[in-house]
């Protein structure tokens, strides 16, 4: 029989765990085929979620969890869950119910036909700002332009991964990750289900502004080095036009004696340029900020705990 896990990463989810686990039980009981595990990973959490986590653990054998020292952020959490999950698949999902348990038995029925990677796609975003719709879109634009594999639009991480894609995944050790990249930069057979996501019904997002900004930093500065090119690329484009206006300038002035005004386009080309070298330092500077945290060789996440459920379904 196979083991099928389910793999959530949790941060102060105390609100949303009975709820969730009650859902998922609910979905798993009729699918009896398969052997079950809930990995928990208790991504360093504040309230009672490792304690409501332990409660569940007693009276659920199929349930085993993870704690982590300290809070790592959902993408090292969810590389503890690579690593310490025992199934012949997983499905990755959140604890806050925003993932529908009840795509589940699709997921495994798209497994059984063959397929490795199993992803759930959004098909609408929910209630979201026009700003972040346009900027999330920007993203992927950029990112799918500057990268071999395809990036995917609307996709999150709840999926179901075959073995083979979680032996991959736990290859992928840099401690700067953004997941949902490494789900497309490993290949396998894909297969697309759509479901509309719910918004988030107890607790709150852990994510504002400036953390999603930089997520996106993250996924394009992880996955090309596009951006330096850009960077180069501008400067050539800028001294060319430079040379055109200077050479322009001359002509002016030697053929018809023509007094230059200097005032007003000196500072716009001094801002303009100043705007270029900041960015293009800033460019710079978001890699070489890469090579220094990976130069380190931190492990990605500590254990404090590990507790194993049903020692022997699972091998
Ligand atoms: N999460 C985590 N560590 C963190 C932040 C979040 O493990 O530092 C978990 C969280 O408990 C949830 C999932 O990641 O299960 C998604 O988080 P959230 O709902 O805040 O993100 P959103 O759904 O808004 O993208
Ligand atoms: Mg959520």
């Amino acid at each position: 029989m196979n083991l099928v896990s389910i793999v959530v990463p949790c941060f102060n989810e105390q609100e949303s765990l009975p709820h969730f686990y009650e859902s998922v039980t609910e979905i798993i009981a009729p699918l009896s085929q398969y052997h079950w595990e809930i990995l928990f990973i208790d991504d360093g959490s504040r309230d009672k979620t490792l304690s409501i986590i332990r409660d569940l653990a007693d009276k659920d054998d199929r349930i085993s969890f993870v704690s982590l020292s300290r809070n790592f952020g959902k993408e090292n959490a969810m590389l503890a869950g690579f690593d310490y999950v025992k199934g012949d698949c997983m499905v990755l999902m959140d604890a806050d119910l925003q993932d529908p348990p009840s795509l589940i038995p699709d997921m495994l029925k798209y497994w059984e036909e063959g397929y490795d990677d199993v992803y759930a796609k959004r098909r609408d975003r929910g209630k979201e700002s026009w700003l972040r719709r346009k900027l999330s879109l920007l993203f992927y634009w950029l990112l799918d332009k500057s990268t071999r594999f395809d990036v995917l639009k609307n996709v999150g991480d709840f999926r179901l991964l075959d073995h083979r894609c979680i032996e991959a995944l736990r290859h992928l050790r840099e401690r700067e990750r953004y997941t949902k990249g490494l789900f497309s930069w490993i290949g396998y057979r894909k297969k697309e289900i759509l479901f509309d996501r719910q918004d988030r019904q107890y607790g709150s997002t852990h994510w504002n502004f400036f953390q999603l900004a930089g997520l996106a930093i993250e996924g394009l500065t992880s996955f090309t080095t596009a951006p330096l090119r850009w960077a180069t690329y501008s400067g050539i484009l800028i001294g060319f036009a430079a040379m055109c206006y200077l050479i322009w300038t001359l002509i002016k002035v030697s053929i018809w004696g023509d007094p230059v005004a200097g005032f007003p386009t000196l500072i716009c080309v001094i801002v303009f340029l100043g705007g270029i070298q900041l960015f293009s330092i800033g460019v710079l500077g978001e890699y070489l900020g890469k090579v220094f945290n990976e130069s380190k060789h931190r492990p990605v996440y500590l254990v404090q705990e590990y507790h194993c459920g049903n020692k022997d379904k699972l091998k």
